[in-house]
């Protein structure tokens, strides 16, 4: 990245300003203007930098402007952009093809974003329970786990266990139980001959970075299995390389019936989002019964083709398990001062501050005053998901900073 400060002609306090004066106030963002990026390194308006431990909520897995994805986005900018899925295009068949080989699964119902899949999700496994296990019309169920997150949609939030979630939106959509996660007879009690599909999160991003016990996703599979109903994996987050593996639900060689991907597919540039499914699952979709304008166009299969491609080296997988074990030290060496708990999977980590130090927002700011982004989840937890190209050296520093705010 070069030194010399963004042109701007607005100041951070002036761009922070106006942003409050015309900007819904549906985000509380961290006082600082982002105006370029490389890598795990970004940089505000007045050429302030800073190590990006947050990566976009996973959707920067592979850093900020990639070289490898901003020269496919570049090449396909320069051959077409968009077709809508009202003729073929030659990117795509590629890209499904390549999710294919990554996930072991069969067929890609292409979309944008993470609400877009899980939409496209529940609308599969209903008309999957109609048509093929024979659920009586407009019956059909679907499990989900207290503490979810999947989205924001009017159906989505309708199921959370967030109340900022789901207050003043309703009335919701019916047909979803929901279950305590990580309670395999909780799981075992609410299924029955209505239930579509259980959807679930294998480890819960938003949450705090939640991490089921061992054996809990082997078991969520056998019980879909015996009660006959599809395993929807949400790994928008958790998915793509961030936990150690290209696929969270690797951790125990599950294999769901149908995979939700989103975020980091689109490499940070543009949104794109995947249900990726058995064959005989997504054919229950026909011409007509789903779609998307953006879905499955030219520049997002270009760019998700070359993600899947970085994948298929298995560099970033293998970067996330052996930093994770830096990480996952870092804060065993935290607890007790400062950190009062945490859960970490790879380059991913939910870190619990003693609330006598401050909430996960003053935490939030204070590391940002040490050159340090990283995101609250709620109380006085802080989420940790660097990009999967940070370096060692770069790790330890951030684990410097955040001893730095917790003993200050
Ligand atoms: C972010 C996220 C979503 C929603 O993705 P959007 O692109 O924001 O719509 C869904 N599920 C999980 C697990 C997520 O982390």
């Amino acid at each position: 990245m070069t030194t010399t400060p963004v042109r701007s002609p607005r100041s951070s306090t002036e761009l922070i300003r106006a942003e409050e004066s015309v900007l819904a106030h549906n985000y509380h963002p961290l006082p600082v203007v982002v105006a370029r990026a490389e890598g795990v390194w970004v940089e505000d308006v007045e050429g302030r930098r800073y190590l990006d431990m947050l990566a976009g909520y996973s959707a920067l897995n592979f850093g900020h402007r990639h070289p490898a994805l901003i020269a496919a986005a570049h090449r396909q900018l320069d051959e077409v952009t968009l077709t809508s899925r009202a003729f073929h295009n030659d990117r795509l068949a590629g890209f499904a093809e390549g999710l294919a080989e990554l996930t072991g699964l069969d067929v890609t119902l292409p979309m944008n974003t993470g609400a877009e899949a899980v939409e496209s999700g529940i609308k599969v496994a209903r008309k999957w329970a109609y048509e093929v296990k024979g659920v009586a019309p407009d019956r059909a169920t679907i499990v989900v786990a207290a503490g979810n997150f999947h989205g924001r949609t009017t159906t989505i939030v309708g199921f959370s266990s967030d109340a900022g979630a789901r207050n003043g939106f309703g009335p919701f959509a019916p047909g979803f139980r929901v279950v305590p996660y990580n309670d395999l007879a909780a799981l075992e009690a609410a299924v029955d001959e209505t239930t579509a599909a259980v959807l679930i999160e294998p480890i819960q991003g938003e949450a705090g970075v939640v991490i089921p016990d061992d054996g809990y996703l082997t078991g969520v599979r056998e019980v879909t299995r015996r009660a006959g109903c599809l395993l929807i994996a949400d790994e928008i987050q958790s998915g793509l390389g961030r936990t150690g593996t290209t696929l969270a639900v690797e951790h125990e060689s599950v294999l769901p019936d149908v995979l939700l991907l989103g975020k980091a597919l689109g490499g940070g540039i543009v949104p794109v989002s995947a249900v990726v499914a058995r064959r005989d699952v997504l054919a229950v979709l026909r011409p007509g019964d789903h779609g998307s304008t953006f879905g499955g166009n030219p520049l997002s299969a270009a760019v998700g083709s070359a993600v899947v491609e970085l994948l298929a080296t298995g560099e970033f997988q293998r970067r996330a398990a052996e930093l994770g074990e830096v990480l996952r030290g870092g804060l065993a060496a935290l607890t007790g001062k400062g950190v009062v708990g945490f859960r970490a999977r790879g380059l991913w980590a939910g870190v619990d501050v003693d609330p006598a130090i401050g909430t996960g927002r003053e935490i939030s700011e204070r590391l940002l005053h040490e050159g340090v982004l990283v995101k609250d989840t709620h109380g006085s937890t802080i989420r940790l998901a660097p990009p999967l190209t940070i370096t060692r050296e770069e790790l330890e520093s951030a684990l410097a900073s955040l001893e730095k705010v917790l003993t200050a």
